[in-house]
């Protein structure tokens, strides 16, 4: 199990959207075949891989199936029950290990992780029962901001708390399940960190992305951000420290607040290729999709270098309300990249594609990039 998977064999992926499809084309790249488990035919990365099975995550006898194929296999979101990755552990390497994504899919599990370990990270109690939340909203104080600990993701399953009396109200509506409560940091920034690290324990770290969020979800992140180089350092090392702890083989990307009172705190963990580093997809010598291939194959890691300051927009499905937007008044800027997922139905708030600029600054690829936006919007 410990030696290198090399080009020709097959690497089969959970989870069948942007994120698989463009981790299958860096595979196909350099070699490799791809299979992946999905529950919906022609699937984004199922139109770029070699073979898909269509079944639903908890679909065991799938799952072995896809195991029996492949010769390693990985994730590409953090939701894919642990109990049908733990039934293939014993068939086939799974990268990053379902104890790994065990903890990044529960927050309560996370926090409790990272603060055991001395990461910082915002105040938070966990809330499983009426007497917690009680406890949890006198010890936490108000704002604060409740989130279910699992299944909670572009802002879904949070409710912000201003006043104690609106506690209860806030669990139910979250359905009173399971929740951690914490602090509302006031927010300088929002930063990410990606870092990859494979079986050997070799490990590289990609340059700070800077993150803007629009109804909760990511709308543009630069990289490399605008932050002293002293801060960058810091939420680097701090990210590269939680990738040795969870002992991660693949890649972990690594949410962090920057907030006002200058505190650098651990939001959330993702063990896998994160839209804040689309970015490396044009611009870095390895691309992060690239890099989670070498790191589960145990390859060499390929160097984070970025040739250029780069910025990336995400494309929601509302963009198409007025008609197909106009990709080529957009792309008249030469060092604009359009990556479009293939998804045939373009609803609203749903990650269709983006786009990426390059620059000489993050600035200008910023401004760039949100012109290139501007102009789909433009009449043919
Ligand atoms: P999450 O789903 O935890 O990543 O939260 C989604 C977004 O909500 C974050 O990217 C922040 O913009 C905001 N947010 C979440 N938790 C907090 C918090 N404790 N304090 C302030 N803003 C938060």
């Amino acid at each position: 199990m410990g030696g290198v998977i090399l080009p020709g064999n097959t690497i089969g992926i959970f989870g069948g959207g942007q994120l698989g499809r463009m981790i299958a084309i860096a595979a196909k790249r350099m070699g490799y075949r791809v299979v992946v488990l999905d529950p919906t035919p022609d699937c984004p990365a199922g139109q770029v891989a070699d073979d898909e099975i269509t079944a639903p995550y908890t679909d065991v006898a799938a799952a072995r199936d896809l195991a029996r194929r492949c010769a390693v296999v990985t994730a590409e979101f953090e939701n894919v029950p642990a109990e049908t990755l733990e039934a293939i552990e014993p068939m086939v390497p799974v990268r990053p290990s379902s104890r790994v994504l065990r903890i990044a899919q529960n927050r309560i599990a996370e926090k409790t992780f990272l603060a055991e370990h001395g990461f910082p990270v915002p105040n938070f109690r966990p809330v499983r029962s009426h007497e917690e939340l009680l406890r949890a909203i006198s010890e936490i104080g108000c704002p604060a901001v409740l989130k279910t600990a699992t299944g909670g993701y572009d802002g879904k399953g949070q409710v912000r708390i201003e006043h104690p009396d609106e506690a209860e109200r806030a669990w139910e509506r979250l359905g009173k399940v399971d929740c951690v409560l914490e602090e509302f940091v006031l927010l300088e920034r929002e930063v990410s960190v990606i870092v990859a690290r494979n079986l050997r324990g070799e490990e590289v770290v990609y340059p700070v992305a800077e993150n803007t969020h629009a109804n909760h979800i990511l709308d543009t992140s630069v990289m490399p951000a605008r932050i002293p180089p002293e801060l960058a350092r810091r939420a680097q090392e701090l990210a590269r420290a939680i990738a040795e702890a969870l002992g991660v083989v693949g890649l972990l990307c690594v949410e962090m607040f920057v907030a006002q009172d200058s505190r650098l705190l651990v939001n959330e963990l993702a063990p896998r290729p994160h839209n804040s580093g689309h970015q490396t997809f044009d611009a870095a010598v390895t691309s992060q999709f690239e890099q989670l291939v070498r790191a589960i194959c145990n390859l060499p890691l390929g160097s984070t270098e970025l040739y250029r300051p780069a910025a990336i927009a995400n494309l929601l499905g509302d963009l198409w309300e007025g008609g197909e937007p106009n990709w080529a008044k957009a792309l008249e800027l030469p060092e604009v990249k359009l990556h479009l997922y293939g998804k045939a139905e373009p609803r609203p708030g749903r990650k269709m594609g983006h786009l990426t600029a390059t620059a000489e600054t993050p600035d200008e690829a910023l401004q760039k990039v949100l012109e290139a936006r501007r102009r789909l919007k433009e009449q043919a």
